[in-house]
């Protein structure tokens, strides 16, 4: 048998391997010493009560005659469709349709598998520094070519930086598929209409499918700030968008989310020919998913109930109070820092010239503080340095304090 080199060819997994490596041989030479972890992006405050219940209570239907659930339909169930489509599309004026929504276990799982759809040569495009999940799956397809030097050779890369305020300049060559973050994972940055107008506008003429990952649009705290790229005029046309209870409802270890396929949205067939994606997601989706679990789906629509909604909204007011902690520290520092406002995610330049991982080992053996390197998350990345805001409130303060006494002292 022989195996796809795409994947044997894969540059190691270094960045957590690597940080967990540094964190344990800390940890063995200084004993009894608490480390604040600022490093992973996982949610740590527990279910909803009201949320759990739901859960549960579905667990305990499954076991009676009347309320025992099979196969269910691999898109999701009409009564959470139902409930994304009036919790968060209605109620920001976007119509979508029922068969333009399809449940799935995560974002990961959905923003991984887009790319079947395309064809073996489709030129991709992403933002740099970048989530790596999108860069990966496309190289395991073979469709980067080699990977020389920190680089992909088919890969268009994007650099967002604290010198072009973490927007995008969109590339003069052709693509064939965008993947866009926002609000964005690493850096917390965040898109105006404006400037979301100008790349759907720019998509819509070179005929580029965006690729919309909005898994933390929940942490958006100005209402006036697009939450959906289907706030943009025509976007229904050129974008699927993907999104998650991952991080709005704490489902990291629950998994449910949703992608966006509107029917509006059109792929070339070698002859010239358009075809739907959202037939083509539906028919690959038929072959290759039973769906995901009915006590998970009840947990998720129990998200968007009156006592759910006023229950997550207290788990994500507490991440963005810690946002708002680190944010005051770094900034107190005068360091160049972005995101906390909109994200959870707090993207800060190096002090002194330090490479994102001088920083990471400054920061541990000072401060006995992780937080993750940059330059894990792509060429731009170097120098900078990724701190979240998902630890307990305890932690976070203790963890500003620290970096404060920590970078003063350089
Ligand atoms: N998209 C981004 C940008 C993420 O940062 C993450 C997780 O950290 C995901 C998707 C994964 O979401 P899910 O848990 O729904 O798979």
């Amino acid at each position: 048998m022989y195996i796809n080199n795409h994947i044997a060819g894969m540059p190691a997994g270094y960045l957590f391997s690597e940080i967990a490596k540094r964190v344990k041989a800390f940890e063995a030479r200084h004993p009894g010493e608490k480390v604040i972890r600022m490093g992973i992006g996982d949610v740590t405050r527990p279910l909803s009560p009201f949320v759990a219940e739901a859960f549960a209570q579905a667990a305990r239907e499954m076991a009676t005659p009347d309320g025992f659930h099979g196969y269910g339909p691999e898109g999701g169930y009409p009564f959470l469709i139902e409930a994304i489509i009036k919790g968060d599309y209605a109620s920001r004026g976007i119509s979508l349709s029922h068969d333009e929504v399809f449940v799935s276990d995560g974002a990961k799982t959905d923003t991984a598998a887009i790319q079947e759809l395309f064809s073996p040569d489709a030129v991709i495009a992403v933002t740099d520094p970048v989530y790596p999940v999108y860069v990966d799956a496309n190289a395991m397809a073979g469709r980067l070519g080699s990977h020389q030097n920190g680089r992909w050779e088919r890969l268009i890369t994007l650099p967002c930086t604290h010198e072009n305020g973490f927007v995008p300049e969109m590339p003069k060559e052709r693509v064939d598929a965008l993947y866009l973050c926002y609000p964005n994972n690493p850096t917390g940055a965040v898109l105006t209409h404006e400037e979301l107008r100008r790349i759907v506008d720019w998509a819509g003429d070179k005929g580029t499918l965006i690729i919309y990952d909005a898994a933390y649009r929940a942490f958006i705290a100005d209402d006036s700030l697009p939450h959906s790229i289907y706030e943009i005029p025509g976007a229904n046309e050129v974008a699927v968008e993907c999104c998650s209870f991952s991080k709005t409802a704490g489902f990291t270890g629950v998994r449910c989310a949703w992608m966006v396929v509107p029917k509006g949205v059109k792929g070339l067939l070698p002859a010239g020919e358009s075809v739907s994606l959202n037939a083509l997601w539906r028919r690959r989706l038929a072959s290759k998913s039973n769906g995901v679990s009915y006590p998970v789906q009840k947990a998720a629509e129990a998200t968007y109930l009156p006592q759910g909604q006023r229950e997550i909204a207290e788990n994500i007011a507490a991440y963005r109070h810690n946002a708002g902690i680190l944010l005051e520290a770094l900034n107190g520092l005068g360091l160049d820092v972005q995101g906390g406002a909109h994200a959870p995610y707090l993207w800060l330049k190096a002090p002194g010239g330090m490479t994102g991982w001088e920083l990471f080992d400054y920061l541990l053996g000072r401060a006995r503080l992780v937080g993750t390197p940059g330059e894990g998350f792509g060429p731009s990345g170097a120098g900078c340095f990724r701190l979240t805001a998902f630890g307990s409130r305890e932690d976070t303060i203790i963890g500003a304090q620290r970096i404060q006494d920590a970078l003063k002292a350089l």
